[in-house]
């Protein structure tokens, strides 16, 4: 008898432990955004030089072409550790980083981030950033790439700022703070909250957006001061809002999405008006108007969404708070059909029953999507290739796979969105879901 091989294992289990092309990059980039999205706040970067300057094209250039800020990219200082620091350790020159960039940069708040050479060669950072909380308003994120991905990033800046920033506060009635909506990981995210501060607004709330606020260290400390924490996304930015619960005794509501269009718009604000126990006249006469604004606009694209893509079976390759947003405004305003929803953020196990809920209940179209979590683009490539499907909302990635292969129109609205430029653009509140057809229907509305 000659010699037996064994069988060639199947593809997904041959290299178990490798991604192609995740949609997040690492710990220290998500915590790094972070501080980048608190405005007046200083990142030091503890790390390989490489470490922030990979950020530059794996964070915020992925999230719609977005620059860094003032204080990013090559803006931000960085100890660059080299080989000499994995043997005799970096403290020495990140504190004598710490103190020229103190002396040096204009800042309300610093905040180290320490990657993963500190984390592997014992760097004591705590102690080190400890000697300068005296003179300046300081954090350590304690971070390191390999602890987790971008979304682990910024629950971990989160806590640090909870940690070592937050004291208790009188707290002041109908302010709430905004949680989960990710700087840079959520391409929209400065759109989305802009809208949730308005919508908030409207209706006689204050909302704390703490990222993109003027003043970043201010909002950071207005945290403890709000009367609930509403979180919008079924499990980024949960721990948060627990850990705030638990320090501050601050309740907290868990939101599925950022609404999309009038119709979960509307259901929010009336949760909202339940739970803050609002003027329900003053709420409900908002509603009413901004749907008859909006409904009355959507007239202005209803031919051409019925002649041109009517009841279209749709992909969606998305973070959770994305996907849902869009498969419910899609499937309940639209009228799409959504035919597969691939989910692309890597929720903990714990949150997904819950996601498939919220993206196959409460939905008024006959077909309900085929749900899948998978962060590999080839393994999304591949699922994606079992459907027939029009329309794919998904991330550039996605962008020449749905042209050639599926032979379907793909609008990037997930990260990463390397071929649209996104500023304040959002598909939140009432006028997203015009936004969101605008920028589909002149894919394929005229025939020039
Ligand atoms: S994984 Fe580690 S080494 Fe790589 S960029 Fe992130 S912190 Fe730096």
């Amino acid at each position: 008898m000659g010699t037996v091989t064994a069988l060639r294992p199947k593809e997904e289990n041959r290299y178990p432990g490798i991604a192609e092309a995740p949609r997040f990059s690492c710990a220290l980039g998500g915590a790094y955004m972070a501080t980048l999205a608190t405005f007046g706040a200083v990142p030091i970067l503890h790390s390989g030089a490489g470490c922030g300057m990979s950020q530059n094209f794996g964070q915020n250039f992925a999230a719609g072409l977005n620059g860094a800020g003032p204080q990013g990219n090559t803006s931000t200082p960085c100890s660059c550790l080299v080989e000499e620091h994995a043997v005799f350790g970096g403290e020495d020159k990140l504190r004598a980083l710490i103190q020229s960039t103190t002396e040096l940069v204009r800042g309300d708040l610093f905040a180290v981030v320490s990657g993963c050479v500190p984390a592997l060669i014992g760097d004591d950072v705590g102690a080190v950033v400890k000697e300068f909380r005296e003179k300046v308003p300081i954090l350590h994120v304690n971070t390191a790439g390999f602890v987790g991905n971008s979304y682990k990033g910024y629950e971990q800046y989160l806590d640090a700022v909870i940690d070592q920033l937050l004291t208790p506060q009188t707290v002041v009635r109908k302010r709430v703070n905004l949680l989960g909506v990710v700087p840079y990981q959520h391409i929209f995210w400065k759109g989305n909250l802009q809208v949730l501060k308005d919508l908030l607004a409207a209706v006689g709330v204050e909302a704390n957006m703490i990222f993109t606020e003027p003043d970043g260290l201010e909002a950071l400390r207005r945290i403890p001061s709000a009367e609930l924490n509403l979180v919008f996304s079924p499990w980024s930015g949960v721990p948060a809002a627990r850990k705030l619960k638990e320090k501050f005794g601050t309740p907290f509501a868990v939101i599925p999405s950022v609404p999309v269009g009038p119709k979960d718009t509307s259901q929010f604000l009336q949760f909202l008006a339940r739970r803050l126990q609002l003027r329900r006249s003053r709420v409900e006469a908002y509603i009413a108007k901004e749907e008859a604004r909006t409904y009355r606009f959507a007239e202005y694209m209803a031919d051409i969404a019925m002649m041109a893509l009517p009841n279209a079976y749709t992909a969606v390759v998305a973070d959770t708070g994305t996907a849902i947003g869009l498969t419910r405004y899609g499937s309940n305003e639209l009228g799409w059909l959504p035919e597969i929803v691939i989910v692309t953020d890597d929720p903990p196990e714990e949150s997904r029953e819950e996601i498939v809920r919220s993206l196959t209940e409460g939905l008024e179209s006959a077909v309900k999507p085929e749900v899948h979590f998978e962060i590999d683009a080839h393994k999304i490539r591949l699922l994606l290739r079992e459907h027939t499907v029009q329309l794919v909302l998904a991330s550039s990635l996605e962008k020449y796979l749905a042209v050639d292969e599926l032979d379907a129109m793909q609008l990037s609205v997930a990260f990463p969105a390397y071929d649209r430029l996104i500023v304040d653009r959002t598909y939140a509140g009432y006028r997203g879901g015009l936004a969101l057809m605008e920028d589909i229907a002149y894919k394929y509305g005229g025939p020039l």
